[in-house]
């Protein structure tokens, strides 16, 4: 049931013009997720827009085949944008990635200095923009990228189901 008195940020109900904003971006990105489960990694895919819109850099999980700890959709889109950028500074940027990201992507975009994070499916089990921590919103910390979450939640989340139950049973 929705809740209008959720204050600033507390929407998310469909047909959110700032949710709806961002749906082709999610899409670009769900792209990187499926091409991700294809290779057998976890699909979780992500793209960088500039502050014009304009995609500069995606990325897609690939700690399988890379064999590195850090290869995350959205370290591997924030890499890809920097170096596009020729600057590691992010500013003025998007990142826009299918699943809530975790502590080191959290922790990735405030050194970035992006200045929004979009997501997907909410991760109720490693979070850190909103579940179990909320890395990007810390007082403590001086640069808070603006949250948006939530955008295309059932068709980002419904991709990792279906490749968690064939990992079990396939
Ligand atoms: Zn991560």
């Amino acid at each position: 049931m929705a809740d209008p008195v959720t204050g600033p940020g507390g929407g998310g109900a469909a047909g959110d013009p700032v949710l709806d904003g961002f749906v082709p971006a999610m899409r670009l990105a769900l792209g990187e997720a499926r091409e991700a489960f294809a290779d057998g990694e976890i699909p979780v895919g992500a793209v960088v827009l500039d502050a014009s819109g304009e995609v500069i850099g995606t990325g897609r999980n690939d700690r399988e085949r890379s064999a590195d700890p850090t290869g995350h959709a959205e370290i591997v889109a924030m890499r890809a944008a920097a170096s596009a950028l020729g600057e590691w500074r992010l500013s003025g940027c998007t990142l826009v990635v299918t699943l809530e990201p975790c502590t080191m992507c959290a922790g990735a975009s405030v050194q970035a200095r992006l200045a929004r994070v979009v997501y997907g499916a909410v991760d109720l089990k490693a979070g850190a923009v909103g579940s179990l921590w909320d890395v990007v919103r810390d007082r403590r910390l001086n640069h808070r990228p603006e949250v948006v979450a939530e955008v295309l939640a059932d068709e980002c989340g419904a991709l990792l189901t279906e490749f968690f139950t064939h990992r079990r049973f396939g």
